[in-house]
């Protein structure tokens, strides 16, 4: 129940998989694409094969089901679309304040797999920005796995959290950030988990606005947060913690191969950015500890 119900959503801020065309980029010649995920490192280049895209999805119906914030409460695409039109909202207004204006980036709301231009997208992926296109993608049932996976709670915020962090990302691809994590892609300490801890932290920044931030008629989109939204975010960021995945998959810990970072690091930052509301605050690049 996070968004006002009367509150209007804009679906061509999202466009929905397959008949995209095909700029499905093979394996091979050393091409290494960067893609952003939530989950999985930057460099996918195992998952994200050259398999030909799905014919598009129940998601090309998103323009007629998702009208307003009532349908954003009730059905999971249409919260991704009120999610994008508040995390879109948000930046537009927050990135020139610190000098550099907002560029929109679409959201490809997919069902099974879908071409983008970083390569395959599917749920073996989970969801991920691609800065080769500028577009975050995201199949819908990701969210049923990030609970009975992963282990995250139900609430709209963990799910609102998954969109605002890979918009984390875009706002990296505008400032320049993203060439720490082309560099550096694992360990405890690599630019991949600077720039993925980054990611969560400018979620945390759109959360402390987000109640704030209205659709186009000036309609405020969302309901204050409570601390149950909270709790639900925190649980989502410590669900995709790297040793979390890690002791659940195989056991034990790595941090020589993390990506992401800990469960407490992604929840650490998620919470410096809802605290503060301030990007700033957001640096891990530079942040002597983690
Ligand atoms: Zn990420």
């Amino acid at each position: 129940m996070s968004f006002n119900e009367n509150a209007g959503l804009d679906t061509s801020q999202v466009s929905s998989g397959g008949g995209r065309g095909k700029m499905v980029i093979g394996g091979g010649a050393g091409l290494v694409i960067l893609v952003l995920g939530l989950v999985f490192g930057v460099d996918t280049s195992g998952l994200l094969g050259s398999s030909d895209p799905s014919e598009p999805s129940g998601a090309s119906t998103i323009g007629a089901r998702c009208r307003t914030g009532a349908d954003a409460n009730r059905d999971v695409e249409c919260r991704v679309v009120g999610t994008v039109n508040s995390v879109q909202a948000f930046w537009a207004q927050a990135l020139p304040t610190y000098g550099t204006e907002y560029s929109p980036a679409q959201t490809v709301l997919y069902s099974g797999q879908t071409a983008s231009a970083c390569g395959t997208a599917s749920n073996a992926v989970g969801p991920f920005y691609c800065p080769t296109d500028k577009q975050v993608y995201i199949d819908a049932s990701f969210f049923d796995e990030l609970t009975s996976r992963y282990g995250a709670d139900d609430g709209a915020l963990a799910q609102e959290y998954v969109v605002a962090h890979e918009y984390g990302h875009h706002i990296q691809d505008e400032l320049g950030l993203l060439g720490a994590a082309q560099n550096d892609r694992q360990g405890a300490d690599s630019g991949s988990v600077r720039v993925e801890l980054m990611a969560d932290c400018l979620a945390g920044v759109w959360a402390h606005g987000a109640s704030t931030t209205t659709d186009r008629a000036g309609r405020t989109l969302l309901k204050p947060l409570t601390a149950q939204d909270i709790d639900s975010a925190l649980s989502a960021a410590a669900a995709v913690g790297d040793d979390r995945i890690q002791q659940k998959a195989q056991g034990r810990v790595d941090p020589e191969s993390w990506t992401h970072g800990s469960a407490a690091q992604r929840q650490t930052w998620f919470t410096t950015g809802y605290r503060t509301g301030n990007l700033k605050a957001c640096n891990t690049l530079d942040a002597a500890t983690l």
